[in-house]
């Protein structure tokens, strides 16, 4: 293989496990598999959770619940960003469960849907920002049943502001006005890895969306964060093949644009992987992969294809070894976070960005 990801099943079970232990047992886990499970493969990822017992999964749209069902998932699935009227025969056809965002679209869903209702608390993207009465009337008016009342956090991991708060505030006055209303939805739920992993308990309720963390990552914080809740541990790995070995003299130029120039002989590997398998462009001249065991540097532009990268001091390196662009080796070791803080992004989108040519294989 030119570059693949290796997924571990025992890790995504494991962080799952870790979640549901931090939670306890009052509140249901319900993980996000939307983009592909975050670039390690939805429908494998699903079949292991399901093992460990998740009864709901989230989705981003009607199609990515579509192929978990043709997959063979069978637990709840709820589609999290709009629904929109084309689609609804999907939800249907395959049992999904959709998130309303707007009392227009509530009145319009047809009787035979449990759905669960998304509120604007302050993020200002999707969901009602309506008053609490004019929310429980229009529930009372909808011919579907309210099956969960959910919002989505803004800073969860940014301690030096009050936004989470706020946003939690919000949402247990709708809470209140819904249940005193006497309508009763089933599930209350506000929290994604973030606000678990930095033990955010009154964002729980009793159902929590972990995304990122069952992949084995939760964002670095930012002001005075507690310690970490949450353990868990990546579980996926990003390897290359190296193409070609060769020595290039003093003041050899590498790659487009000359970014580098060799500053001695040196031994440059030359790897399978590039941008088009969504190997970040912005690690050109800074990244690091791990050659036998040992951090070596990127030298050069990242190319479509190919990355080029000093093996100097690794003279054992062949055409047909493996490099670890993310995972770990010996002592060295990789993260997506470590990545994504080198080239200026976020973890999510380095681990999203694998594209479709990567091949998954599952360990
Ligand atoms: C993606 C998403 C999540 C998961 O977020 P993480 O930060 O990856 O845990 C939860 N809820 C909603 C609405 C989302 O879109």
């Amino acid at each position: 293989m030119r570059c693949w990801v290796e997924v571990s099943r025992a890790r995504i079970a494991a962080n799952f496990r870790a979640v549901v232990d931090l939670v306890g047992p009052e509140v249901e886990v319900m993980p996000v598999v939307k983009a592909e499970g975050y670039g390690h493969g939805a429908a494998e990822v699903s079949r292991v959770l399901e093992a460990q017992g998740a009864r709901w999964l989230a989705v981003s749209n009607v199609e990515e619940g579509v192929a978990l069902r043709q997959a063979g998932i069978r637990s709840r699935i709820l589609v999290m960003a709009d629904v929109p009227p084309y689609e609804r025969v999907g939800l249907a056809e395959f049992g999904l469960t959709p998130v309303i965002h707007s009392l227009e679209d509530l009145r319009a869903l047809p009787p035979a849907f449990p759905y669960h209702l998304k509120l604007d608390t302050g993020l200002s993207r999707m969901g009602t920002r309506a008053a609490p009465e004019a929310i429980v009337e229009a529930v009372r008016g909808a011919p579907a049943r309210l099956e969960g009342l959910m919002t989505h956090i803004a800073s969860a991991s940014d301690f030096s502001s009050r936004q989470t708060e706020a946003q939690i505030a919000r949402f247990l006055e709708v809470r209140r006005a819904v249940e005193a209303a006497g309508l009763a939805p089933t599930y209350f739920h506000l929290a994604g890895s973030a606000a678990i992993g930095y033990y955010r308990p009154g964002a729980w309720q009793n159902m929590v969306r972990p995304g990122l963390a069952i992949y084995g990552y939760v964002s670095p914080p930012r002001g005075d964060a507690p310690r970490l809740a949450l353990e868990v541990k990546p579980a996926l790995a990003w390897k290359a093949a190296v193409l070609a070995v060769r020595d290039v003299p003093a003041g050899a130029l590498v790659g487009y644009g000359g970014l580098f120039r060799a500053e001695r002989p040196m031994r440059i590997a030359v790897l399978a992987a590039g941008y088009a398998d969504g190997y970040p462009h912005q690690l050109s001249n800074r990244g690091h992969v791990i050659l036998h065991g040992r951090l070596a540097r990127l030298l050069g532009a990242v190319s479509m294809d190919l990355l080029t990268v000093d093996a100097t001091e690794a003279p054992e390196v062949k055409p047909g070894d493996a490099a670890s662009l993310v995972g770990s080796d010996g002592d060295a070791s990789l993260t997506a976070e470590d990545l994504a803080q080198r080239a200026g992004v976020i973890s999510y989108s380095v681990l999203c960005g694998i594209t479709a040519r990567v091949r998954r294989t599952y360990v």
